[in-house]
């Protein structure tokens, strides 16, 4: 389903136009790039899972990939901003549906295709969703390796696109107390934002960034962080730049914003950040006190200093 909405303006000054409808905000791009497409058709079991690859233009420094076919928000957000930007956008077609189901010998399986990056992760999800067994542990593991595959080795940053419900998973999870507080090495809350929105790094330059232009952000502890499968988990283990965005379903507009945000920021660097030594990270309170920030922080958890 791919709705693009082309409009033609003669605004000198604007490139960028967004409209409102009762229903919800639609993003509208000036399209520069037509998107190149091709489709992997993945044998997994007795179910074939179409990966999609959209090039818009030639740039792979960074990726975008959807692995929830359900958070379809996000991948119409997406397709409008990297027709204006060019970029890379891999996703899995599943009939709209979260977990991908397969047959293999006769039995059913089923899995989240964000827990499926470690061994322990495929573990775990079939368990949750159906059952355990070594094939079927295999079977999943090649579909992952396929998936991984398709990233360029060199590309920059990995820019995740999910979706979320009403306050199900927010910047609240990670706040002190929360069930997701160990997985973060800092957290930055603004009560300008809605708390469904939020941007999830392994990196600490797009955290410190993203933040600072007052969206909730989430720096994931790479060394502490729950070892679930996940893609974050998986890029913060190997020292790669991962960022999810996410925001509540049908916020195509806010999506996008945030997304057009993060690509510019990635362009202007368009290289690993540094890892910092321990002692040379900002300390607690620098966010407050940037002359740039407008809004009112709502909480800030500086960089951890205790386990
Ligand atoms: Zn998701």
């Amino acid at each position: 389903m791919n709705i693009r909405i082309v409009i033609i303006t003669v605004l000198l000054f604007s490139t960028k136009l967004f409209a409102q409808t009762s229903e919800n905000n639609i993003y509208l791009s000036n399209v520069v790039y037509e998107p190149s497409e091709k489709t992997i058709f993945y044998k997994l079991g007795g179910s074939t899972i179409p990966i999609n690859v959209l090039q818009y233009g030639n740039a792979t420094h960074f990726v975008c990939i959807n692995l929830h076919a359900n958070e379809i928000t996000s991948v119409q957000a997406a397709r409008s901003v990297l027709e204006e930007t060019g970029g890379t956008l891999i996703k899995i077609e599943n009939k709209q549906q979260r977990v991908i189901r397969f047959r293999l010998k006769g039995i059913n399986y089923g899995f989240d295709p964000n827990r499926i990056f470690s061994r322990v992760g495929i573990e775990q999800t079939l368990k949750e969703n159906s059952r355990v067994s070594p094939e079927a542990v295999e079977e999943v593991e090649k579909f992952a390796q396929r998936i991984l595959a398709l990233i360029p080795e060199n590309t920059s940053c990995i820019v995740a696109l999910h979706n979320n419900t009403e306050e199900a998973y927010s910047v609240r999870s990670y706040l002190p107390g929360s069930d997701r507080e160990t997985d973060a090495r800092a957290v930055y809350a603004d009560s300008l934002q809605d708390v469904d929105d939020i941007v999830f790094t392994t990196d600490s330059l797009l955290y410190r960034k993203m933040a600072e232009m007052g969206y909730n952000s989430i720096w994931q502890d790479n060394q502490n962080a729950k070892r679930d499968g996940s893609l974050s988990i998986y890029c913060g283990e190997r020292n790669r730049r991962y960022i999810n965005v996410e925001t509540q379903h049908g916020k195509v507009n806010q999506y996008a914003e945030m997304l057009q945000k993060l690509l510019s920021i990635i362009q202007q660097g368009n290289k690993k950040s540094p890892v910092l030594p321990e002692d040379s990270r900002d300390p607690a309170g620098t966010r407050t006190q940037d002359p740039n920030i407008k809004s009112v922080v709502l909480y800030q958890l500086s960089y951890k200093i205790s386990k």
